[in-house]
């Protein structure tokens, strides 16, 4: 078997032998994105297909509407790309399984996975914050995420090959008041993709986190228009900057994957605008 670090290189290279106009970032890639149906999930599907993805599959718990799977698949059909809905909620571990069997059993291999599927929770002190509440969203953002990485990569292993990029949150780095699930769930998601960083180093496997400022998506939309305090925080957190666009997020993410990132490993990324500095 060919060592890990030896892969990524020859990897690169035959990436950089190509022509300049050919260097598509995910050429004949087949990736899976979780949460795909909105925001970020979206913007991910649509820039995969748009650098040459072979397939996206677009794995959401959401099944009709403006911000769903679906919606997201005609996009990027209309774009002329390929894409298949699955649907799945990434806390129930038999429909992840199934999720990552479908992309295998329809597109024949995994390359690529993005995990976006996340919910920020209802805001409230710690003192304050019902078990139910914080088992909710840290069965989504962390659990989810682990059991997303987990079949994922049992797909990926076959082939000694592969990368995922999971989305924690600058809340992942610093605290925000009042979401203190939220904040707990995403810290955790970076210890979680770096030691999956380290346990499958040596199989060919590059694991990384992205840690995003405050999109502008529907998830941010409507936290400020139902609870303005707990958006004000975030944004405070933020430091009071711009909102980002959930097409900078995904230029990270598909950059992630792609071998052009072939040595980056176990990183956490920040992509604010730089408004967290560490
Ligand atoms: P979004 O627009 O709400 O998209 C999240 C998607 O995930 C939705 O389609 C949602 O479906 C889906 N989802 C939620 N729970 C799920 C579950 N159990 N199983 C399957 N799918 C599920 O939010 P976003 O802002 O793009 O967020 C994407 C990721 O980025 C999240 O992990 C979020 O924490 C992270 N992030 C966002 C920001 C931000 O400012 N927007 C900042 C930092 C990090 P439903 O509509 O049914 O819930």
């Amino acid at each position: 078997m060919e060592s890990s670090w030896a892969g990524c290189l020859m990897a690169m290279d035959a990436w950089s032998d190509l022509p300049y106009g050919a260097r598509m970032l995910a050429d004949g890639k087949i990736v899976v994105v979780t949460g795909g149906g909105s925001g970020i999930g979206r913007a991910t599907a649509e820039l995969f297909a748009a650098e040459g993805a072979a397939a996206v599959v677009v794995v959401d718990r959401t099944e009709a509407g403006e911000y769903s799977g679906p919606e997201t698949v005609e996009l990027v059909r209309k774009a002329g790309g390929t894409a298949l809905f699955v649907r799945a909620d990434v806390t129930v571990e038999p429909e992840v399984e199934a999720a990552v069997a479908a992309a295998l059993a329809e597109f024949g291999r995994l390359d690529a996975a993005v995990n976006c599927a996340g919910i920020a929770g209802s805001g409230a002190k710690i003192a304050d914050m019902a078990l139910e509440e914080w088992n909710r969203v840290v069965g989504v953002d962390l659990t989810g995420t682990f059991l997303s990485l987990k079949h994922e990569i049992r797909a990926m292993l076959p082939n000694q090959a592969g990368t995922i990029v999971n989305i924690a949150s600058a809340a992942g780095l610093v605290p925000v008041p009042y979401l203190s699930p939220y904040c707990s769930a995403k810290h955790g998601v970076l210890g979680l993709t770096k030691t999956a960083a380290k346990e499958y180093r040596k199989a060919g496997l590059r694991i990384n986190a992205i840690c995003p400022g405050v999109i502008d998506t529907p998830m941010i939309q409507t936290s400020a228009a139902e609870r303005p305090e707990v958006a004000a925080q975030s944004r405070e957190a933020a430091g009071g900057a711009a909102l980002g666009r959930p097409e900078q997020i995904a230029s990270a993410a598909v950059w992630l994957c792609s071998e052009a990132a072939s040595f980056v490993n176990g990183e956490s990324m920040v992509v604010d605008g730089g408004t967290v500095t560490r």
